[in-house]
């Protein structure tokens, strides 16, 4: 039996968060807000490097519903969980845990001068996004909720507005919630065009649509959320990203964005050397794709994602036994192409399947989990984009 995770439609979604929020607060929401979740086709550990990555917006979105009030007052509920404060006494660490991604939000747009010094706000949330599965709930909560907060304030919300909006999520999960977020997530989740993937530049901070109607040509992005347990991986990507730095240094680079293969090959460290190797050849891959994409070619990319596996897994070393069952389970079953996705050690990996064959390559990577013992994955299917977030009710 494969477990499917289905997204919520937009009419539904929106009426859901109005309704929890009636029973809350006793009265309707001023609007309801969605931001999708998402998922990286390639292009993984190369943010902090001013590379590029390629995320696509989910058909799973968050949505807000919200009701601006003006005493400084916030009042967050999730599910069954709560928080009442001001945005005046937001700090870092407080409020701890899914609150601070909230109340950080307005917390950083009003250090940015967005926000009336009485602004405040109710707000329940609903959400068909996986939590905590590498496919970006974090971001596509903070982004419904600025997204919401810039329309009750009356913002510009262009793509200038909305660049500015994301640098105040990236502000609310590092500086509030204490979490190394890199800014792919929020751009991807404020910035997306729908029918289309987002071609990130970490190095400028620029974003440019990419055409994927993958009906069209009868694919499918078969995504596996491998429900890994956690994973005590905070130090690793520290170190990993510590090493990336390391390497543009002695190579007297900027960052790794400006190295070539024959730079790598000058670093004496063999550590340093697959860490940086993975990068410089990941780069490549993005543009390879991104290439093929814009020629129509879509179904040919399939070698490109697992090549971004294998030197995720090998040189970078950030893949674990959940998520290379995943994908060799997937290959063997018949998919194009498959990597993991995200910051690895756990978290999903993605497939790059024919239509026809969806189900056979998620039983296939299903029964191989139950071989090895390790715990049921989830299955998402990446539609062609979604859109970014906006105001559904
Ligand atoms: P990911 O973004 O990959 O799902 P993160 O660890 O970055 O994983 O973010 C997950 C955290 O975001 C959760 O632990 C919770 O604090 C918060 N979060 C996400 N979605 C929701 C939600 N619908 N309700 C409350 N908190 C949420
Ligand atoms: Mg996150």
């Amino acid at each position: 039996m494969t477990e499917w995770v289905a997204p919520i439609p937009a009419p539904d979604l929106a009426v859901a968060a109005a309704l929890a929020f009636r029973s809350w607060f006793g009265v309707g929401p001023d609007g309801v807000w969605s931001a999708p979740g998402r998922v990286n086709l390639i292009g993984e550990h190369v943010d902090y490097a001013g590379g590029l990555s390629l995320p696509i917006a989910l058909p799973h979105r968050t949505a807000v519903a919200v009701r601006g009030r003006a005493d400084g007052v916030l009042r967050v509920r999730s599910g069954a969980d709560r928080w009442d404060g001001t945005v005046a006494e937001v700090a870092p660490g407080a409020p701890g845990g899914w609150a601070g991604y909230l109340a950080g939000v307005a917390w950083a747009m009003r250090r940015e001068g967005l926000l009336p010094d009485d602004f405040g706000a109710d707000v329940t949330v609903v959400s068909a996004v996986p939590i905590g599965a590498g496919l970006s709930s974090s971001a596509a909560l903070e982004c419904a909720l600025a997204i919401a907060v810039a329309d009750l304030v009356g913002l510009t919300t262009d793509d200038t507005g909305r660049a500015r909006l994301a640098g105040c999520c990236v502000a609310a999960e590092n500086e509030i919630v204490g979490a190394p977020t890199g800014g792919l997530d929020q751009a991807i989740a404020l910035r997306a065009t729908a029918g289309h993937a987002l071609l990130v530049d970490s190095g400028d901070g620029s974003v440019a649509p990419v055409p994927v109607d993958l009906e069209a040509e009868g694919l499918a992005v078969l995504v596996i959320d491998t429900r890994a347990p956690h994973r005590l991986v905070d130090g690793q990507y520290a170190e990993r990203r510590r090493s990336v730095e390391a390497s543009a240094e002695r190579l007297g680079v900027p960052s790794l964005r400006a190295a070539d293969a024959s730079d790598v090959a000058r670093l004496a460290d063999r550590t340093l050397r697959r860490r940086a190797g993975h990068v410089v050849t990941e780069i490549a891959r993005v543009r390879g794709t991104v290439a093929l994409m814009a020629s129509g070619r879509v179904a040919e990319i399939g070698p490109l994602l697992t090549a971004s596996h294998v030197s995720l897994r090998d040189d970078f070393e950030v893949s674990c036994t959940e998520l290379d069952s995943a994908v060799d389970a997937a290959l063997a079953a018949g998919a194009l192409g498959a990597r993991m996705t995200g910051g690895g050690f756990g978290g999903s990996a993605i497939a790059l399947v024919e239509e026809s064959a969806i189900g056979r390559v998620a039983a296939a990577v299903a029964s191989a989990a139950a071989t090895r013992g390790l715990v049921t994955p989830g299955f998402l299917l990446a539609g062609a984009g979604g859109g970014p977030a906006h105001r559904i009710g």
